[in-house]
């Protein structure tokens, strides 16, 4: 689950490292009494939503007086950002930061994330941090350094030192930079975090490190031990079908892509198995719906209708695997959604397992227009015709 960078810095103070001054504002009126609180110029205001690339599109600014807050704040709230990572419909901002400007001298790039080749812990580090991070990624990967920390022994004095001398750290900043990327890495491990970001890390002219932006993404299986970091969540930045899904305890995942298929499974691996086989008949999938082991027939409606409320979707493949999760089961809750809902589009079912043969007696019964298929391959070829 990914938090915002206010929350993130939050955390970070929990732990000690060093952030500037300042505080989220819900309105533009909240963020000039933020700013007044400050007291001191520059400020910067900074739109708060799940997506970098922030400052390249207008949704960071600094301002030199009360007034210029205000009209920034105004400015800025309620604007549909657009960055490289929003997409081109771009995010709607709600919420701002605002902090405290700081004296930059150099902008650097630091990271931790888990690394499923070694099975070790990686801390990424660039002297050349800043907005074009992802262009020294393309052409000087050679500029960023990594270091590999086995998570049963832990942080140890040495890779703080190949970090900081990665980074050029000067000397007067040394222990600061060694104390906080000690703080970073308890913080990473103890908040089960799957990414943590910070570009720029400044170091300031008077040889201060300084995270003055923040990326933290806590990994959704361990949020159940991490009650304040629930609280972070907002669903304002999530896709609003995914969050009525989890509320019906169904995971839902919209690809984002150009695909029109829309696919009900059971499982996460059938769920891969059966995006692979449309894609190999010629079509593209739009999203998934695993309704899991234990659905009954309304969590089948609800996801169903669901997958029809996707805009994209022109057809829908069923394949489903009956074990703990009857056939008939499914096929009440297919029938029971699609007459609601008026099915207009193309629908493949695929079933095996469990009590199939009533599961298909009661769509054949249903009088719902349907394409039935024996295996995956027909299933998927039947699809992939279906929404030429
Ligand atoms: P992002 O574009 O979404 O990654 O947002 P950032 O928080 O990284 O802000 C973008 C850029 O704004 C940074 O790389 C800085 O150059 C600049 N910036 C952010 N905060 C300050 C500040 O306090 N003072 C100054 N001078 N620049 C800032
Ligand atoms: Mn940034």
């Amino acid at each position: 689950m990914k938090v915002h960078e206010y929350q993130a810095k939050e955390l970070f103070r929990k732990f000690d490292v060093p952030v500037p001054k300042g505080g989220v504002a819900n309105t533009p009126e909240e963020a000039v009494r933020v700013a007044e609180e400050i007291g001191i110029f520059p400020v910067v205001v900074k739109a708060q939503i799940h997506a970098g690339g922030r400052g390249k599109g207008g949704g960071v600014k600094l301002a030199q007086s009360i007034e210029e807050v205000k009209a920034l704040a105004n400015e800025i709230h309620g604007m549909t950002l657009v960055t490289k990572q929003t997409g081109p419909e771009g995010r709607l901002v709600q919420k701002l930061l605002v902090e405290q400007g700081c004296n930059i001298a150099k902008e650097l790039y630091l990271s931790i994330l888990p690394d499923r080749e070694t099975a070790k812990i990686i801390i990424m580090a660039s002297e050349a941090g800043g907005m074009d991070i992802e262009e020294v990624a393309e052409q000087t990967p050679e500029k960023i350094i990594k270091v590999y920390i086995d998570p049963l022994a832990g942080i140890q004095g040495y890779h703080l030192n190949e970090v900081a001398f990665g980074l050029n750290i000067p000397k007067p900043a040394l222990k600061q930079f060694g104390k906080m990327l000690r703080s970073l890495y308890k913080m990473f491990v103890q908040y089960d975090c799957s990414m943590l970001e910070i570009n720029p890390l400044v170091l300031t002219a008077e040889d201060e490190v300084l995270a003055i932006d923040a990326k933290l993404d806590v990994d959704g299986n361990a949020l159940y031990r991490h009650k304040d970091v629930q609280e972070y969540r907002d669903t304002d930045e999530e896709d609003p079908l995914e969050v009525e899904a989890s509320e019906y305890n169904l995971n839902y995942i919209n690809l984002g892509g150009t695909g029109n298929v829309g696919n009900m499974v059971n499982g996460a691996g059938l769920a891969m198995a059966t995006m692979d086989a449309i894609k190999a008949a010629g079509a593209e999938p739009a999203n998934f719906l695993d309704v899991g082991g234990g659905a009954d027939a309304e969590m089948i409606a609800n996801g169903f209708r669901i997958l029809l409320s996707d805009k994209n979707v022109k057809g829908i493949l069923i394949n489903i695997f009956g074990g703990i999760l009857r056939c008939d089961t499914l096929a009440n809750g297919v029938v029971q959604a699609a007459k609601e809902t008026l099915l207009s589009i193309p629908l493949v079912v695929r079933m095996e397992g469990t009590n199939v043969e009533e599961g298909k007696k009661i769509l054949a019964d249903s009088g719902l227009d349907m394409i039935t298929a024996d295996n995956l391959k027909d299933a998927s070829e039947k699809i992939a015709a279906a929404v030429q």
